[in-house]
């Protein structure tokens, strides 16, 4: 038997045979050409079909991994079109009178080799990217069919290194788990591994002669890979398999079903998202809504304001997808950790404690009502409901009404539709909100706890500060009161009160959340099984009655 050990990136077990990837050789020759113009001409036309290529692989990657799995594709589209690697390209081919293949390939390692030498690892990570676009041309100028597995079986891929159109490009019922001697945990080999579930390790030190058609165990839980493993090893694999397997099957089956608890308590059981991509994950997880939608990653991912129109079609296109389930949208929570240049925003020696979130959007209406107008026209298009960020006062809630108020009058003003009994909420994620919640309770439809900020605040310990982590302790008695004081001070005043932060997702507290008496969890996406699977063993009285309630 031999071990060997890499790095994690999917955690899960996986047995059967190795299949090594070999890429085709490409020896690329140096031959001179005299017909410069026609040399281009099929550069240009190698281009085009190279991009033909990837738009079928992105189109065959959206079905199978997503969204967000495919986006590498359109990634690549844009880096055989990049015109710096163009103009690269045709200066090598005019001025040294040489072949495509060759300029492609001496552009090819001369980009691949600036972004290895970034300080920057995403950019690092970049490198690979790069070489995957000039293999892929230069198998298309010389005509080649590129890399493949010789078995039809389904198996363990080891390879020195997988690139993502490779990885896409095989039939997913063959992988087993994918095990590479280089790539590291950020490319995105090693996100579409996550998006498919299947165990994976990269940087591991495995060799690949002699290994194919091995008998082989990767365990994702150790980061290891046996090779010929003993029969104890085996048997002990096997077993956790079977175990997982069970688990993964027991999850599946609860798709579709009501989250209600043994005793008849029900609980909707929602999904946070950061932007569009993340919705094929909410349904494929059966989420029955989105309980928190960061718009700020809206405002993160661009260089200046985002327009009412574009912040609408994003809105839109969630309501729309999300089909007559609820949305809750999040207003800009930016500040904080969460900086966007263009807010210009003054240096603050506490930024945490300084001019974020809804202290922004009420010190600078004009920002607000773009987003709020672009929010109740795209409400228009499914259940969407509105909630406010940073709260500590009534007079806040207030005040933020009056607004939505006056944009509704415009609205109204120009026969523009929008839902008129959207639901609007706040979440609770500073300690005056919790002492207040009774008072804040009387103004709004729901409370949502922001319970990492709500730790934050309440511990005095930086979110952001790891040295402080062994003192940060997510289950603090104060925390868990304040639960119970937020959702009873809602229900006593015909609100609804849920969960949105970090805790919402912790399955050692479902119970205890139920038996508070939360109406909503909303997690990450691939959580919201594993809760519904505790919500529907749970008998809440019979909890409760264990803990002499
Ligand atoms: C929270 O504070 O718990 C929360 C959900 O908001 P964010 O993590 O985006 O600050
Ligand atoms: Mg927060």
């Amino acid at each position: 038997m031999i071990v060997c050990s890499g790095k994690s990136v999917f955690e899960g077990i996986a047995i059967g045979p190795i299949h090594v990837y070999k890429k085709e050789e490409q020896s690329v020759k140096r031959t001179k050409v005299t017909d410069l113009d026609a040399e281009v001409a099929r550069y240009t036309a190698a281009r085009e079909t190279a991009i033909e290529q990837l738009q079928a692989l992105h189109d065959k990657a959206v079905v199978e991994v997503g969204e967000s799995g495919a986006e590498i594709f359109e990634a690549h589209q844009l880096m055989v079109e990049d015109g710096d690697y163009i103009d690269s390209v045709e200066n090598i081919i005019r001025t040294q009178g040489v072949n495509a293949e060759y300029a492609v390939a001496q552009t090819g390692d001369n980009f691949a080799l600036m972004f290895s030498e970034m300080d920057d690892e995403y950019f690092r990570g970049r490198a690979a990217d790069i070489k995957d676009i000039t293999e892929r041309l230069i198998t298309i100028l010389s005509g080649g069919a590129g890399g493949g597995l010789d078995s039809d079986e389904p198996g363990i891929i080891v390879a020195d290194d997988l690139a993502p159109s490779e990885t896409v490009q095989m039939d997913k019922d063959k992988i087993l788990a994918f095990v590479t001697v280089h790539g590291s945990a950020n490319s995105h080999t090693s996100i579409l591994a996550k998006t498919m579930s299947i165990p994976a390790l990269v940087t591991c030190d495995i060799s690949l002669e002699d290994t194919d058609g091995k008998l082989a165990v990767v365990d994702g839980y150790e980061g290891v890979i046996y090779i010929d493993p003993n029969p104890e090893i085996l048997a002990q694999k096997k077993e956790a398999l079977a175990k997982e397997q069970e688990k993964k099957e027991l999850l599946l089956q609860l798709k579709g079903k009501e989250n209600v608890t043994l005793d008849g308590q029900k609980i909707n059981i929602y999904a946070n998202i950061g932007n569009t991509k993340d919705l094929a994950l909410v349904r494929k997880n059966d989420a029955n809504g989105i309980g928190l939608f960061r718009s700020e990653f809206i405002y993160l991912g661009s260089d200046d304001y985002p327009t009412e129109d574009q912040q609408f079609a994003i809105y839109k296109q969630v309501a729309e997808t999300m089909a007559g389930k609820k949305v809750i949208i999040r207003t800009l929570d930016i500040g904080a950790d969460k900086q966007a240049d263009y807010f210009e925003l003054p240096h603050e020696e506490n930024p945490a404690m300084g001019l974020r979130a809804i202290r922004i959007c009420l010190t600078r209406p004009e920002i607000f009502k773009t987003q709020l107008r672009a929010l109740l026209r795209a409400s228009a298009y499914g259940k969407l409901a509105i909630m406010f960020p940073m709260i500590i006062s009534v007079e806040e809630v207030k005040k933020i009404k009056e607004i939505v108020a006056e944009v509704e009058k415009e609205l109204d003003a120009a026969d523009i539709k929008y839902d008129h009994d959207i639901e609007l909420g706040i979440m609770i994620e500073t300690p005056a909100a919790v002492m207040i919640a009774d008072e804040l309770a009387e103004e709004v439809d729901f409370f949502s706890v922001g319970t990492n900020d709500l730790t934050q605040y309440t511990l005095a310990i930086d979110r952001q500060n790891q040295t402080l982590d062994s003192f940060y302790d997510s289950h603090h008695p104060a925390i868990l009161k304040m639960l119970k004081m937020i959702v009873d001070a809602a229900h006593r005043h015909n609100a609804w009160a849920g969960i949105c932060g970090e805790l919402g997702a912790d399955l050692t507290l479902t119970k205890e959340f139920l038996a508070m008496g939360f109406d909503e969890l909303s997690v990450s996406p691939g959580r919201v099984l594993p809760i519904r699977k505790i919500v529907l063993e749970t008998d809440v009285a019979e909890y409760k009655k264990s803990k002499g309630e």
